[in-house]
Order: structure tokens, then sequence, then C-alpha cells
């Protein structure tokens, strides 16, 4: 009873259709990595198929197709996020990378001893580690808003911290350990209150949502292609244009420049001048073939879809005897995160591979957040729009024998 057409949906997906330790693949770890459409499969074989050859330099006929392929992907995903111009979107490896641009070539150069950076409790590794590593080279101090039982930014601590003026606000916009979906537009709104800018981690929110970095106000907003769909290896940090132009350069080689000479180069326009070396040009085109596979479904189909995914697991994992859900918060995107009495994590994750479900155990690189809660782990099933209402009923299942066999 999906609103979506989910068997031409699944349809799309080949890898969905195997069987895993003989049972049907249940595939519930979307926040790990999202499957790929054959449309993102397809596009990415054609252009190896037909078009590849490296780009921007060619004056060949190959050489100008993948570089208006990539230029185009280029523009796609600036569209996909609402960015003003194309050329403030830049391709990166992932979200990883793209925090690492900005506390390396924007935070570094500002940092003096005594300045803070706030990054917050709900935060992934990757966007608390880059900021550690900045710190120590600067002598600026760490600073992370709390969270509260339910999994939600305590606001209280934001108030407080904030008002001390760190030099950025680094924020995840959906956790991708317990789903909460931050405020983002009121914690931009009370930053640059302060003066502070604001970066976004948007690793978990394109996937499910329909992003507009403009309505935001955000300063920075990365993000990664393999959890919407895409590619692994491609994802894209967003700034606006001015910042971007003031920024020196992160890496050096090939492409970031305009003209080298062995005693200075001169750097080429933003966004060249922050993607030094040949880039992931299939991944790309890849990418940009899977925001045009979400938007035919629908972002806003797709929300709703996974809204009732959400009640339905969050309905039956309640009912289910030993099972305790971690992060209840108001507002989450299709993440369930619990525990299992007397079953650890990875054994209940193992049991579960074995009736062919796939979910995540471990600290889902939130290890502060996990301190916090007091857990060590949790099991973590994380749906996409093409899970279906059975699937989820197979999960509970599943966890009724698991504990059954190790409680
Ligand atoms: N932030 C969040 C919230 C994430 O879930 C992830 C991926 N698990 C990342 C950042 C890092 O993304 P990537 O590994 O694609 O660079």
């Amino acid at each position: 009873d999906s609103p979506l057409d989910l068997s031409a949906i699944r349809a799309d997906f080949p890898i969905l259709d195997q069987t895993v330790q003989d049972k049907a693949l249940c595939y519930l770890d979307n926040a790990a990595t999202a499957q790929k459409p054959r449309q993102v499969i397809d596009a990415v074989a054609e252009y190896y198929r037909r078009d590849n050859a490296n780009i921007h330099r060619g004056v060949h006929t190959l050489a100008e197709r993948a570089t208006a392929a990539y230029e185009s992907a280029r523009e796609r995903m600036a569209d996909f996020i609402n960015a003003s111009a194309t050329e403030e979107l830049i391709f990166l490896r992932g979200t990883t990378e793209a925090i690492n641009l900005v506390a390396q070539s924007w935070a570094r150069p500002r940092l003096e001893p005594g300045d803070e950076i706030l990054v917050t409790e709900l935060d992934h590794h990757s966007n608390i580690v880059p900021w550690q590593l900045v710190c120590e080279q600067t002598g600026a101090t760490l600073r992370a808003v709390e969270v509260n039982e339910r999994g939600e930014l305590d606001l209280e601590s934001f108030e407080a911290l904030i008002s001390r003026r760190p030099r950025l606000f680094a924020v995840g916009h959906v956790s991708n350990a317990l789903g909460t979906i931050n405020p983002v537009k009121h914690l931009v709104e009370r930053a640059h209150a302060f003066g502070v800018p604001v970066l976004v981690d948007g690793a978990q929110a394109t996937p499910h949502m329909a992003v507009d970095v403009q309505a935001l106000g955000c300063d920075f907003y990365a993000f990664s292609g393999h959890k919407m769909y895409g590619p692994t290896g491609i994802g894209a940090l967003w700034s606006r244009k001015e910042l971007l132009t003031e920024m020196p350069p992160w890496q050096g080689g090939g492409e970031m420049i305009k003209m080298v000479s062995i005693e200075r180069s001169v750097w080429n326009d933003v966004p060249h001048k922050f993607e030094a070396g040949t880039p992931n040009i299939a991944g790309a085109i890849g990418l940009a073939a899977a925001a045009d596979y979400m938007e035919s479904i629908g972002l806003d189909a797709i929300g709703d879809w996974e809204h009732r995914l959400l009640e339905h697991a969050t309905r039956r994992l309640s009912e289910t005897p030993g099972v305790t859900l971690i992060g209840t918060a108001e507002q989450k995107a299709a993440v369930v995160s619990f525990v299992v009495d007397g079953v650890h994590p990875h054994d209940l994750g193992t049991i579960l591979d074995s009736e062919g479900v796939a979910i995540r155990a471990g600290h889902h690189c939130a290890m502060p957040l996990m301190e916090k809660l007091g857990l060590p782990a949790t099991a973590r099933a994380s749906m996409a729009f093409y899970n279906t209402l059975e699937e989820i009923d197979t999960l509970a299942d599943a966890l009724v024998r698991a504990r059954e066999l190790l409680a």
C-alpha cells in the first residue's frame, strides 16, 4: 500500500534481487551506503564505454564530451541543492574530504590560540576529527553542544556555547547514528546572530529530503554521493563564491592552476582551484544520474514513504520484547537505533545476516555520542525508499528469534 510503485523501483536496483544465506536479501544498512539504480550504473558504464577522456585540457572530441558531461554534472548537483551559482559546487571524494578541506583551507589560516570551534556530541567522526586536527595545528579549542536523552541537541547548551562566538559551528544535518534531524535553519540563524559561520554535514540529509542551501542559510554544505544512490568516491562541498574565492587551495597539482613557473603559480578560478588532479569524472556523472533518479521519483514522495517505514519500524520494534529504541527525537529520518537485552549488537548483526537481513552494529563513527548514551554500541536499521513494510516485519521477526537464541 505504498504510494510509490515499489515493484518498479525495486526492479531498478539489481542488487536487491538476490538471496543471502538462502534468504531474500533485506537491505537495511542504507545509512552506511545506499544501493545504486541501473540508471546510475548505466551512466557510469556508458561514460567509460563511449566518452572516457581526461577533461578540461583536451582538444579532441572525446575530451570535449567528457568535459561537457562533467561540467553538466556540476550544474545538475548545484541545482539539486539549490546553489545560486554552478561554480559554488566543488566535486570531492565525499563529505569527509569536504570537511577536511574547510578545516585546512578556511579554518587553519584564521584560527589562533584561544579561538574555539564548535561541533556537537551527535556528530560523525568526520565532523569531529578534522576539527581536532586543525585545533592541534593552531592551538584552538574544540567544544561540543550537548545532546539530550532523546538524542536531540540541547538548545540551552547550544546557546551557551554559540554565545562564546566560536570561529565556526560545524553540525550534522541528520544524525547517522540515531536519525535525529537537527533544526539547522534555526541553528544557522542563531549562529549568524553571533557572527559565527556554519558548516553543515549533509551526508545523511541529501538521501532523504530536498536540501536548499540558500533556504538553510548556511555557509558550507558537504555531502556524499554514495549515500544518495550515486557511486562511491564522489561527493561535494558547496559554499558561497565570496568565501571560496578568498580561501587558499588545499591541494596543489594539475587543473587547479592558471600558470606555473618554478618560483610561483597562479591559482585557477573557483571551483577548479579546489579540484587538483584528475577528478572522479565517472563518479560525478553517476551522481548526477542519481539526482535525476531521485527527482524522477520525487523528493517529497521519498520523504513520505520513508516516514511510513520509520513509523512502522518504530512501532514494530517497540512492541518487540527486549528491544529498546535509542534516540526518540521528534524529527527523525528513517533510521532506528536499538539494543536488545542480553545480546551484543555485533552478535545480533551476525544472526540477522544469517536471516538475510543487513543491518549495522557498532559505534557508527559516533563514539562521543555512544559514550554520552552510556552504550558501547547499538544495532541500527536504516531505510531507503525502496524498502518495504514487509522487510521491517522480517527484521522484527528475526529479532525475536535472535533473542530466543542468544539472550
Ligand atoms: N557524516 C555523516 C553524518 C555520515 O553518516 C558519514 C558517513 N557515514 C560521513 C559524514 C562521512 O561520509 P563519507 O564517508 O562518505 O565521507
